[in-house]
């Protein structure tokens, strides 16, 4: 029988779009309530949790889980199991809703066997008008639609899909406030993501990012460094800060720089610190030289270029063009020692010439990426690019493509050779994916290292020697 859809609020990418730039972000503290009436809600049931897309969204899914495991839920590894789904979602590019969609669609028949089942969908693609219209219009079976901004109200939404029998359909489309204090179930014990920031203010033209994750806020410092302190003492030997651009960290309030908190950070002790996503725009000389400084600041930095050439750059609304990017790579070079640079590149923008393409390939010939994410240019609806005429086809798309990819393997198997017969630090996470006789871990610059050793080892950090480099990962065997 078609439920009714209530819907409290939907997104609206004109509203998402505004950015009240002096105005401080408001934070709020414990805002999850969990009503007496609903606090068992989960006894004897179970929840699973499918995360598409970034680091961010598997922060929110630790938040997710968190929340159910207040109301007594308790985990399962397949969604046959489940008495709740939720699909955490992606809408970076075309592929990742297409994967979303087919999943909720496989979904229909569980939902048959048992009308009880709770299927919610949240995340950045529900922050898109035209997703939700979709969602709720042909796709029965989900109960619940919630956004990036409001997760913090998933037991409320749960209460009310249940006791009124109703889909429930709330996303809000505000510049975002900041939750402290969510309760989270981390997936691992040694490493863990801290969100620093939230949002972006920088529009690149083919980027939907700033209309789902809100405008540019920074936690407040003494937050992160409580939550980094307590993760140290907890025996986490990792924690990458996590932001869509977080060399702006700071810049919203009256707070630390980016570089004092990497600073701050790196005094806490804790033995690894990595970072994630930068802007080579907000990117500081101090930010620079406190990598340099700190040995427990791991020697990575991912640094999208997108594209090499000054016209694209431009269309694109990157801030910065060819040289003053290639400017900030030397200056990095200069002063981090051995330092690993990768990338994000996109190819086939709107109006990407060969000419155009081929500054591309050359800035990666003479960058040398230890090695690069690289996209084909995927329209994203209601970005300024999705007005432009998406006038390379997919032939030419692949080809560049496929050049590409070819260009930064071979200088990723240069470096990786450089590491045959060295003796290097690696955080073991556990059996390698492909062979359970093998670990696998990952060492200081990032690199994915697979290896002889001791099950035990697990979430330490040990000393590899590296026999042999393969192009995306280095084989070795554990000396201590
Ligand atoms: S800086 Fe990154 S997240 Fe922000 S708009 Fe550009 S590509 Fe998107």
């Amino acid at each position: 029988m078609k439920k009714f859809a209530k819907v409290v609020s939907s997104p609206n990418m004109k509203m998402a779009a505004v950015r009240e730039l002096n105005v401080a972000p408001n934070y709020q503290y414990n805002s999850v309530i969990i009503d007496e009436d609903i606090k068992d809600f989960g006894l004897n049931k179970k929840y699973f949790i499918r995360t598409y897309g970034c680091q961010g969204n598997l922060r929110d899914s630790e938040v997710i889980a968190g929340i159910l495991k207040e109301m007594k839920y308790s985990p399962c590894q397949n969604v046959e199991e489940a008495d709740i789904i939720i699909l955490n979602t992606c809408c970076v590019r075309e592929n990742a809703e297409k994967k979303v969609f087919g999943e909720i669609g496989s979904l229909k028949s569980l939902k048959q066997k048992n009308p009880n089942l709770l299927i919610g969908v949240c995340g950045c693609m529900v922050q898109q008008e035209h997703i939700v219209t979709t969602l709720l219009t042909n796709y029965q079976q989900v109960d619940i639609i919630f956004g990036t901004h409001n997760i913090y109200q998933l037991p409320s939404l749960i209460k009310d899909a249940i006791l009124s029998n109703q889909r429930i359909c709330n996303v809000l489309s505000n510049q975002g406030d900041i939750q402290e204090d969510l309760p989270s179930c981390r997936a691992n014990t040694y490493k863990a993501w801290v969100n620093i920031m939230y949002g972006c203010n920088k529009f690149c033209t083919y980027c939907i990012v700033p209309y789902t994750r809100g405008k540019e806020r920074s936690r407040k410092s003494v937050d992160i460094l409580n939550e980094i302190r307590q993760l140290k003492e907890m025996g986490y030997k990792e924690v990458t800060l996590l932001g869509q651009n977080v060399n702006a960290y700071g810049k919203d309030i009256a707070d630390l720089s980016f570089a004092e908190l990497m600073e701050q950070v790196a005094l806490t002790g804790i033995d690894r610190i990595r970072f994630t996503t930068s802007h080579p725009y907000d990117f500081s000389d101090e930010l620079i030289d406190v990598i340099a400084k700190y040995p427990n600041i791991m020697k990575h930095i991912q640094l999208p270029v997108q594209s090499g050439d000054d016209g694209i750059l431009k269309a694109m609304g990157r801030r910065y063009n060819r040289k003053q990017y290639l400017d900030l790579v030397k200056k990095i070079k200069d002063k981090i020692k051995d330092v690993s640079l990768t990338t994000d590149i996109i190819v086939g923008f709107p109006n990407e010439s060969d000419e155009a393409f081929a500054q591309t390939l050359s800035l990666c010939e003479e960058v040398k990426y230890d090695s690069a994410f690289t996209f084909i240019y995927s329209p994203r609806v209601g970005t300024p690019a999705a007005k432009m005429k998406d006038n390379i086809s997919m032939d030419v798309k692949k080809q560049r493509f496929n050049k590409l990819t070819a260009t930064i393997a071979k200088y990723e198997l240069e470096k990786y050779k450089t590491f045959e017969g060295k003796i290097i630090k690696v955080l073991v996470d556990g059996p390698s994916k492909k062979n359970e006789e093998i670990l696998s871990g990952y060492s200081e610059d990032n690199k994915l290292v697979n290896f002889k050793g001791d099950l035990s080892s697990v979430g330490k950090i040990v000393n590899v020697k590296i026999i042999k480099a393969k192009t995306y990962t280095l084989e070795g065997e554990q000396v201590d």
